[in-house]
């Protein structure tokens, strides 16, 4: 495993702040980072590191540490605010992920206050005292969950994120591996119903990179985040067609960062060089690093 030892990480932390620095931001905003129970985590890292996401390539976790020493890590990037996105797999399991997120959200105040559901009986009850106690952005995993977003149970559950105005990240894409309801249809049939709904379409809607961009350009609440796009190592999954390129730039303000820390197979620098790597200039970079997340979520 890549083990990064005390220069090894001051010398990242150096070239990530050097990044930000060098366009003149503040820091950096992340909106897709996880935090989870630890034995959640324990079984996520498992899953990538055996080989059972089936991608054709290793998978080792680079950031396996302790939780404060990933918050610190984080801090010591510059990034200014981060996720702590968690997701279950089967009913029963999302209130209690939803209360272990209040209390990290409460120890961790540059943390968003992240929260999850799952379409079950009761879904609406706990997503509306999710949002009564602060949550600030929700997480739905449909290749995990394995779920159809347009599950009857889930329609309360979407029309009180809309009314609420709050922003829902959605692992809809079919990369790295396709799921029943997974792919551009199921959200697109949300979307109709709930046109002012704000979604945040996780690792840019790979593989389906255009047909996520169609959604993005027809929902003014349709937006994209960077999560491994553009990185040698989805590159090689679900490579970003170079003809798409001018379409990031005119979207300029729907993409925002996001990097999958700490679940990643690389450094957490390679996400920013990928971006840099778009060659879109300096204002795309604040935008996608900072301003558009800023604008969203706040600080
Ligand atoms: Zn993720």
């Amino acid at each position: 495993m890549p083990d990064l030892d005390e220069a090894g990480t001051a010398a990242e932390a150096a070239a990530v702040t050097g990044f930000w620095q060098e366009l003149g931001l503040p820091g950096l905003l992340d909106v897709h980072t996880h935090f989870m129970p630890p034995n959640v985590l324990a079984k996520v890292w498992a899953y990538f590191e055996d080989g059972r996401a089936a991608v054709g390539q290793d998978w080792p976790i680079v950031y396996r540490q302790p939780e404060q020493e990933r918050v610190a890590l984080l801090r010591a990037f510059g990034v200014r605010r981060f996720s702590a996105l968690s997701y279950p797999h089967k009913p029963g399991m999302a209130e209690w992920l939803n209360s272990w997120a209040a209390d990290f959200a409460a120890r961790t105040p540059d943390a968003w206050r992240s929260a999850t559901f799952f379409p079950e009986p009761g879904a609406d009850g706990y997503v509306r005292a999710a949002i009564r106690s602060g949550a600030q952005l929700f997480k739905a995993h449909l290749q995990v969950g394995g779920y159809d977003p347009g599950d009857e149970l889930l329609d309360p559950v979407w029309g009180l994120l809309a009314e609420a105005g709050l922003p829902v990240v959605v692992h809809c894409g079919s990369g790295p591996t396709p799921g029943p309801y997974t792919g551009p249809g199921p959200m697109s049939g949300v979307l109709a119903r709930h046109p002012r709904l704000i979604i945040i379409v996780a690792h840019l809607g790979a593989p389906e990179y255009r047909e996520f961009l169609d959604l993005a350009e027809r929902y003014p609440g349709v937006y994209l985040d960077t999560t491994m796009a553009f990185t040698d190592f989805l590159d090689r999954l679900a490579p970003f067609p170079p003809v798409l390129v001018p379409r990031l730039a005119a979207a300029a303000d729907r993409i925002l960062l996001g990097s999958d820390f700490p679940s990643i197979p690389y450094p957490y620098l390679r996400q920013l060089q990928a971006l840099a790597r778009l060659d879109l200039g300096p204002v795309w970079l604040r935008a996608v690093c900072y301003d558009n997340a800023a604008r969203l979520l706040g600080l």
